[in-house]
């Protein structure tokens, strides 16, 4: 199960799918599963010094760092970190 989104690659700048999945950690480096788009790659990133899952741009490839997606106000996965955790365990 992924969730869809747009954004725009910061590299090329071209309009792009990026995804995310249920129980996605922050630079995690267990696999999302079967079912994951093309563009969901095991990828080395400076940032966080190692391999893990992360969106890749289709045209030129480049990685759509989970920083960007997630902390960055602008980004597509702002504020979702985390986000299934909390539902299963209900908020009252
Ligand atoms: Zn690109």
């Amino acid at each position: 199960m992924f969730i869809e989104r747009q954004a725009d690659c910061w590299k090329c700048g071209r309009g792009i799918n990026v995804y995310t999945w249920p129980g996605h950690e922050m630079w995690a480096n267990t696999c999302p599963g079967e079912g994951r788009p093309a563009t969901v790659r095991l990828m080395h990133s400076g940032t966080a010094e190692g391999e893990y899952w992360a969106n890749s741009c289709s045209y030129c490839g480049a990685i759509q760092g989970d920083w960007f997606l997630y902390m960055e106000p602008d980004g597509a996965f702002f504020g979702m970190e985390g986000e299934a955790e909390e539902s299963s365990q209900g908020i009252l």
